[in-house]
């Protein structure tokens, strides 16, 4: 079965990667040039883990285009196209409407249109309605986590598929058929309408992005009360109806998906004229948490960070990852160099750090191209430095050797904005003269 995937990004290339290892022939259209002339090399334009390999271990399945009349033939056709946040904080359909637009005069009528881009509510049915007679229009959503994107590609803890009222049954059945590795694998299956479909993406991104800013806003309590927040949310995990993933208190959530889903949620609630409480809430508090640890941070020197320099540990929005959208590390240094202080920073992923070389060439009339940094060296990054904080939860910070650093900074504090160090390391460095402040822990 031929399968076409419209757009390259992290969701359109890891499905076109992954589906070519599952045996199909996959044709992939972007209209990113650049994008498909590197894929074409057999180089992903985005870093995640084990993608090269992979890529390039399937590439007689996989045929990557520019051109959209290569998408004809292809029985299914997943949209992967892009939906940021316009100025208001609305989904911008525009990529959706376009993708559909142009393959519409190559389907027959007999093709599967199916909608992975994240879409509110109603975008499901208003594409059937521009397709017509032409194709089938289904919903799946994704939700593979960037870092981890293959294993969440092969290993999902649900697929979810919404489809209109009126499809045919082989519509149901063609699809079982492309994911029939799924369900002999007994991954458990959400068939539903459009509308469901649609909504089950925003309100898990919405659900995981208030458990955060549920905790990081407790921890602002346990701080003031000195209670410890890893205990407190470690107490809290161990209650199976609560669970103990996003628990974790630090800076607050970011990337390519969070905000503009928490976002889009609080706008399809105000189109209907209901009022989006929790997930206002939720926004809020991230928006505070940043402000909230820089404040810990100028308390520390006294107010003033002008010609402080600090070594920013991690750039991209988690670990693993070179996607810069939305990173509080990088908000983070913004308000730094607001304060007067100069950034280093360093991340482990070389294409984050290439990516944030990037933003500072671009922005050269902006702050970033005077008060930032990056280093493709850890000592570097730490030479000098009157405070070392650490922005994205990397489990190597641990095992990196503090008593270098120690040698390399001018001023030995360390502002833990993911809570990653271990509460033994932090005795330890503590005892050796370190400060340590985290978020909502004790020390
Ligand atoms: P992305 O920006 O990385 O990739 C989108 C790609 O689509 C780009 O390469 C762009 O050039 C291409 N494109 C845009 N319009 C096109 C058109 N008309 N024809 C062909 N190509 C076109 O985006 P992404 O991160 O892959 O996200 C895609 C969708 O999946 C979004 O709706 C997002 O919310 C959702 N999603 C993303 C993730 C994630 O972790 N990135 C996870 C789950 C869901």
């Amino acid at each position: 079965m031929k399968i076409g995937v419209i757009g390259t990004g992290y969701v359109g290339l890891i499905q076109a990667v992954g589906l070519a290892h599952l045996g199909f022939e996959v044709v992939a259209y972007d209209i990113d040039l650049s994008k498909i002339e590197a894929l074409r090399r057999g180089e992903p334009p985005i870093y995640e883990k084990g993608l090269k390999e992979l890529l390039q271990q399937n590439r007689e399945r996989l045929f990557f285009t520019h051109w959209v009349e290569d998408l004809r033939d292809s029985e299914i056709v997943f949209v992967c196209v892009g939906t940021p946040q316009d100025a208001k904080g609305k989904a911008n359909l525009n990529f959706v409407f376009s993708a559909a637009e142009r393959i519409k005069p190559l389907l027959t009528g007999r093709e599967i249109v199916v909608l992975k881009s994240t879409v509110p509510v109603g975008t499901n049915r208003k594409v059937q309605q521009l397709l017509g007679n032409s194709a089938f229009v289904v919903s799946n959503p994704e939700f593979l986590r960037e870092g981890i994107a293959l294993n969440d590609f092969f290993n999902p803890e649900r697929v979810v598929l919404g489809f209109g009222e009126s499809h045919p049954q082989w519509v149901r059945e063609k699809m079982l058929k492309v994911y029939d590795y799924f369900l002999k694998k007994e991954v458990p299956f959400v068939i539903t309408d459009w509308e469901s479909a649609e909504l089950i993406k925003y309100a898990s991104n919405t659900f995981l992005a208030m458990k955060i800013s549920f905790v990081n806003e407790l921890a602002r309590l346990a701080e003031k009360v000195g209670a410890v927040i890893r205990d407190i949310a470690k107490g809290m995990g161990l209650d199976s109806r609560i669970g103990d993933k996003f628990l974790n208190a630090g800076i607050g959530w970011g990337g390519s998906c969070f905000p503009k889903d928490v976002s889009a949620l609080i706008w399809q609630f105000k189109e209907w004229e209901l009022e989006p409480k929790l997930p206002k809430a939720t926004k809020e508090i991230n928006e505070e948490q940043l402000l909230w640890f820089l404040n810990k941070i100028k308390r520390h020197y006294g107010g003033n960070l002008s010609g402080k320099t600090f070594a920013l540990l991690g750039l991209a929005f988690k670990p693993y990852t070179d996607d810069l959208r939305e990173s509080p590390a990088l908000k983070l240094a913004e308000m730094l160099i607001e304060e007067g202080a100069f950034v280093k920073g360093y991340d482990y992923v070389e294409g984050a750090r290439r990516n944030v070389k990037k933003l500072v060439e671009l922005n050269t009339s902006t702050r970033y191209s005077y008060g930032l940094m990056v280093c493709d060296d850890l000592a570097d990054t730490l030479k000098g430095a009157d405070g070392v904080i650490i922005a994205v939860e990397y489990r190597e910070w641990n095992r990196e050797h503090w008593d270098e650093f120690a040698r390399l900074v001018r001023h030995k504090a360390i502002f833990d904005g993911r809570n990653i160090l271990e509460r033994k390391l932090v005795e330890e460095l503590v005892n050796r003269g370190w400060h340590y402040e985290g978020v909502g822990v004790k020390v």
